[in-house]
């Protein structure tokens, strides 16, 4: 891209979006675009046995002019596409933009969302000529997608980054220097922190600027430090297929909308991964029937708050009607119009193969109306399992976390969700130590987890974040000792809850997705009931009524009934009864 495009891109930003990252964006931009070093960047002239530092500095020097930007500001600058990226900018040749064959390591942190973008990366960068390793030690381009969410999650960057210090200084002098790379939330948090702190990072690239990894690469190349953490209104990578890189995997996720317009006042994610947008239906719809073609057997569709997912990417979409929140909910935002919502997505992916499962989430709960309920309740293969992120169980906690909903619309949700979808299977997120959150308060979150009985939780003391409403306008008064005793007493809750939900289970028959042998055991099975619990049963030779009654031993990938024995907080076992398919056999109590 051409700098006076990148300024005239970023100024279009500014106007649209709450970007504080814009301005440093522009200064990092036209260091790489000027022939000024950057204090915080090895020198230009900093030996390099190929020479391309070299040629990089004395192409600088002679780069493009103010009369070539002044033409180039009559073009209206375009979102990137794949043609723009074989049509190189100024500074570098067609050539360098390929990867030549250079090892990517890539280490993905986080949740699924960063799994998923870790696929979406590597996708780029392979159409760009690189090869993937497993392998640290011969990696030339190591680059960890990275979390923001706990403070704890970045640590853990910092002492990996110590950890790689002294496989890149041995590179130094090699004719491939390692080059190192922050992908994802924390390049978008932290942005210049991060080459400033840790010299050895040569480029950045937040959640929505990975199509440009070849051009960041090309710049590191040269020894500069390179980054690009403009956030974006529209970037859903819709067009990028994520590459399914385990080919006995029986499962994959699949990214609808990214970003979150709620405004959550704990969280960290709207300022990292930017407002809301969904991908378009047909390009969801697309990937889809392609792993199904390839034989895998579950889809999880992914977002930030997947159900709030509205594609408005053609006009005759605008005419639809909107769809309702939950009863007693409301949103941070101004009601939004149109589009095609999530239950027509459900309804279109679900049908694409009545043996593939389809699950789902993040959700928020608000946006759960009767026509998603009574999809899931109709169709064999939308897993009965729903996510519904409580955070609190207290209403005076939940309104300082701005989430919309006091305890008791959200309990009347669940009442609603199980009667609609009998023998539902219920997850929740919760933070314990929330600002001014009182032992009243906790108690409160105690009962609802005695109330409710999930399956599945996920339980963590709150961590201040920087940025958040939280942090301008709350106080995090609740000791870290507190926080902890706090959080040990909801797990404690959350297991002996969970088991008592999970022993339902015993004496029923679960129709379980294998996915392979059992880490503790090598002569058991392991895979998921509908409800995405973990059943582990014996790996022997069962009957298989989908091939007249004969008797195989099962394979990841396959379904089989298998009856329930026994339950924990976590896992079912059982026995394995038959072969089967998802169309044939529901699970039965
Ligand atoms: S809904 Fe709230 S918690 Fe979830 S991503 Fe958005 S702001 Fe964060």
């Amino acid at each position: 891209m051409h700098p006076l495009q990148c300024v005239l891109r970023a100024q279009r930003c500014l106007q649209r979006g709450p970007l504080a990252s814009v301005s440093w964006l522009l200064l990092r931009t036209c260091r790489a675009h000027s022939s000024i070093p950057s204090s915080a960047c090895p020198s230009p002239e900093r030996p390099q046995e190929d020479g391309v530092g070299k040629d990089f500095s004395s192409r600088l020097a002679t780069g493009p002019t103010f009369q070539d930007f002044l033409r180039s500001a009559l073009v209206p600058p375009e979102k990137p596409s794949s043609s723009e990226m074989e049509d190189p900018p100024p500074y570098l040749t067609a050539d360098e933009l390929l990867g030549r064959q250079r090892r990517v390591y890539l280490e993905t942190y986080g949740c699924q969302m960063n799994v998923n973008d870790t696929e979406i990366a590597w996708s780029i960068l392979e159409k760009s000529g690189y090869l993937r390793t497993n392998s640290l030690q011969e990696a030339d381009v190591i680059l960890l997608v990275t979390c923001s969410i706990r403070e704890k999650a970045e640590q853990t960057i910092w002492n990996r980054l110590h950890q790689l210090k002294s496989l890149k200084s041995k590179r130094l002098r090699s004719r491939v220097p390692l080059r190192i790379g922050i992908l994802g939330c924390m390049a978008e948090r932290l942005k210049e922190e991060i080459l400033n702190r840790e010299k050895m990072v040569d480029i950045l690239a937040g959640p929505d600027a990975y199509r440009d990894l070849p051009r960041l690469l090309a710049v590191a190349e040269s020894g500069q430090q390179a980054a690009n953490v403009l956030l974006s209104l529209d970037e859903t990578y819709a067009d990028v297929m994520p590459v399914q890189t385990s080919p006995s995997a029986t499962s994959a996720f699949v990214s609808i909308m990214r970003g979150c317009d709620n405004m959550c006042s704990y969280c960290i994610v709207p300022f990292t991964r930017g407002r809301e947008r969904s991908r378009p239906i047909a390009s969801i719809l697309e990937e889809v029937r392609k792993l199904s073609e390839q034989g895998l057997k579950e889809v999880t569709l992914l977002g930030q708050n997947v159900n709030s997912f509205r594609d408005n990417s053609e006009v005759q979409f605008n005419s639809a009607v909107s769809t309702n929140l939950s009863r007693g909910f409301s949103t941070n935002y101004k009601a939004k119009q149109g589009g095609l919502r999530f239950a027509h997505l459900l309804d279109q992916v679900s049908r694409i193969d009545p043996e593939m499962r389809i699950r789902f989430t993040s959700p928020h709960p608000k946006d759960f109306p009767d026509e998603v309920l009574q999809l899931i309740h109709e169709r064999d293969n939308i897993c009965k399992q729903i996510h519904l992120p409580a955070q609190s169980g207290s209403s005076r906690v939940l309104e300082a976390m701005r989430r919309g909903y006091s305890r008791e619309a959200y309990v009347k949700l669940i009442q609603h969700i199980r009667e609609c979808i009998p023998g539902v299977s219920l997850s929740s997120d919760f933070i314990a130590g929330f600002c001014g959150e009182t032992e009243e308060d906790h108690l409160q979150t105690v009962s609802l987890l005695r109330e409710v009985q999930y399956n599945i939780g996920f339980l963590f003391a709150y961590s201040m974040r920087q940025k958040t409403r939280a942090y301008h306008r709350l106080k995090d008064d609740i000791p870290e000792e507190v926080k902890l005793r706090r959080l040990e007493e909801l797990i404690t809750v959350f297991r002996e809850e969970a088991t008592k939900a999970n022993k339902s289970f015993v004496g029923c028959t679960q129709l379980v997705l294998v996915e392979g042998p059992s880490k503790r055991s090598a002569t058991d099975l392991c895979g998921r009931n509908d409800g995405n619990l973990k059943v582990i049963f014996p790996d022997v030779e069962v009957e298989d009524v989908t091939d007249s009654g004969l008797r195989v031993r099962a394979q990841p990938g396959d379904y089989v009934l298998v009856k329930i024995t026994s339950a924990s907080s976590q896992t079912l076992k059982g026995h394995v009864l038959r072969k089967t398919t998802l169309k044939d056999s529901t699970a039965y109590c």
